[in-house]
């Protein structure tokens, strides 16, 4: 359904209900709700809406006759247990397969009818997270009405909302959240809701599913679907999401279970960039981020991290021209944790300065055994550097760290996100500046992802764009992704800017990148991040493919 009929759908105090052509009820209405109780479970009839059966048959009747709009005044089935009359309308439509029926019942008289306003969120138009509550609940108490039956729960929470709040403004945030329930109406079918819970965050209900392939399928395409910019007020805006997912058995899943289990799904897949499905031990884990912190300041003392070293290679040559620095953390129980299990908790609690000023000390003298014993190499490192990183101290901090490991500056690569780079402060700016002046290079993370302006980019004392792997995995679905990569390559030549594509993994994007000009590729296709001797091999050995 069109998002500006659902808000009609949604907003009407007439019960309407959606049902196939032969009666069985698909989607209902809030109001058809309150009113009769009724679900889209595929077990309730539009019969059930009449107080007396035998007169669904008139009805019915006139229908299969073939006129396409019945109306009548009929006993409806009320909450009260008397037979209330009613005007019921009956539109017959002819469009898909098998055509639907969309029953109407006029609003009468029914209090809980002036209650319904409170169900919505004003700025998208959609159920807010009571609503939602009220629908899971009943979708979960449902009998089984189908074979295969389940019940999922979408938790979608917009990455960047805050930050497009702050700089764009709240005018610009509101049109991202009505565009955003756009697509994410876009993505469901008849029977499933899209709720605003709070925020930034969505609530999606599927309702009825085969199982864990189909509501990955259904995540994923809302993922894709909020990828993709949002053309608002003369900017491109990004936002991205993180999508966790939740399988329930009506009977035995409980609402509140399930509305935690997707939040914590969803808390799993930040950062990743991958929907998550709910597993038991998610919550362990969730509790334990609390614990987390704890360990983090352990790990610090008890030297658990360890760096890894992914190889960034020339597309022309194939040679390694240097490293991207990542960090690990070798938890005695755990094992090797990946940094988006730790560095959000890190950033959070401002343990990423000692953190990242380990990682800093460590690459760099790395780097500096590298640089000695391959002169002919030039290699190079790139180091991440949180937004908390970033303030007047971190120049000291590189400049001390140049001068204990000797390090050639021009082979220390600074990695930050769009975000800092777009966040246009003042202070910021300077510190960019300054670092510069050190001697060392600068590259944007992840690029593509933040909204850029990019005639912004220019001003900045920049050296590298490292295009987010999103890019370069969207090349593959056809030429108007290709294009934008292409043209992201032309950009950054005219500003003078090196370019390195982000998880190449296939050959041919290598091919591809090389012939629109891209500097550098890193990716699984030549190797994942290594421990640093085994990265060392690679410089004199590059990895070989194709
Ligand atoms: P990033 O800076 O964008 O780093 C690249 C990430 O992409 C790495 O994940 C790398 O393993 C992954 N990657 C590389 N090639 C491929 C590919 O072909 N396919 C796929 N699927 N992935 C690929 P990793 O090591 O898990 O790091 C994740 C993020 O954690 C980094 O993203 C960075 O933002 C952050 N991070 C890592 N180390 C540090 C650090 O020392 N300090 C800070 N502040 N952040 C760090
Ligand atoms: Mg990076
Ligand atoms: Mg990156």
């Amino acid at each position: 359904m069109p998002h500006r009929f659902r808000t009609l759908f949604q907003y009407t105090a007439d019960a309407v209900c959606l049902a196939d052509a032969d009666g069985a009820i698909v989607e209902v209405n809030p109001a058809a709700t309150v009113r009769f109780g009724l679900t889209a479970d595929g077990t309730a009839h539009l019969r059930d809406l009449l107080a007396d059966p035998a007169e669904w048959a008139t009805v019915a009747d006139d229908l299969l006759r073939g006129e396409d709009v019945v109306a009548r005044t009929v006993h409806v089935r009320a909450s009260t247990g008397e037979p209330e009359l009613a005007a019921l309308t009956c539109v017959q439509m002819r469009t898909g397969l098998g055509g639907q029926i969309q029953a109407i019942v006029h609003r009468g008289d029914h209090p809980a009818l002036d209650a319904l306003d409170e169900l919505y969120d004003e700025q998208t138009g959609l159920p807010n997270r009571e609503a939602f509550v009220a629908q899971l609940t009943r979708a979960l108490s449902g009998r089984p009405g189908r074979a295969v039956h389940q019940i999922a729960v979408i938790h979608v929470d917009l990455n960047r909302f805050q930050r497009i709040n702050e700089t764009l403004g709240h005018e610009t945030g509101d049109t991202v959240l009505s565009m955003t329930a756009q697509r994410l109406d876009a993505c469901i079918r008849p029977g499933d809701v899209v709720a605003r819970a709070r925020g930034d965050d969505f609530l999606v209900l599927l309702n009825g599913v085969s199982g864990e392939t189909e509501v990955v399928r259904v995540a994923e395409r809302i993922a894709r679907a909020l990828t993709g910019g949002y053309g608002v007020a003369g900017h491109e805006v990004f936002c991205g999401s993180d999508v966790g997912v939740a399988l329930g058995e009506p009977g035995t899943a409980t609402p509140e279970g399930m509305l935690r289990a997707a939040e914590a799904a969803m808390s799993r897949a930040r950062h990743s960039g991958r929907v998550q499905v709910f597993r038991p031990e998610m919550h362990t884990e969730t509790i334990s981020a609390l614990r987390l912190d704890a360990e983090l300041r352990y790990a610090i003392e008890r030297d658990e991290f360890r760096v890894f070293y992914q190889p960034i290679v020339g597309l022309e040559d194939g040679r390694v021209h240097g490293f991207e620095a990542l960090v690990r953390w070798q938890h005695p129980e755990r094992g090797l944790v990946p940094p988006a299990e730790f560095i959000p908790v890190a950033e959070e609690t401002g343990l990423i300065l000692p953190i990242g000023g380990w990682v800093l000390e460590q690459a760099a003298r790395q780097l500096r055994d590298w640089q000695a014993r391959y002169p002919a190499h030039s290699i190079a490192m790139g180091i991440n550097l949180s937004v908390r990183q970033f303030r007047p101290s971190l120049v000291d901090q590189v400049r001390a760290v140049l001068d204990r490991s000797g390090v050639d500056a021009a082979g220390l690569k600074l990695e930050v996100t769009e975000s800092v780079v777009m966040g246009n402060a003042q202070d910021t700016i300077s510190v960019l500046h300054d670092l510069k002046a050190l001697g060392v290079k600068l590259q944007v993370d992840d690029f593509g992802t933040g909204y850029s302006s990019l005639s912004y980019l220019h001003q900045l004392p920049l050296d590298i764009l490292k295009i987010d792997r999103s890019f370069i995995v969207a090349m593959a679905l056809g030429n108007k992704h290709m294009s934008i990569v292409r043209a992201i390559i032309a950009l950054a030549n005219t500003l003078g800017l090196e370019t390195t594509a982000e998880g190449v993994d296939e050959v041919a994007q290598a091919q591809q990148l090389r012939e629109m000009g891209a500097t550098y590729g890193q990716g699984y296709l030549w190797s994942r991040p290594v421990p640093a001797d085994q990265a060392e091999a690679l410089i004199t050995s590059p990895p070989r493919i194709g």
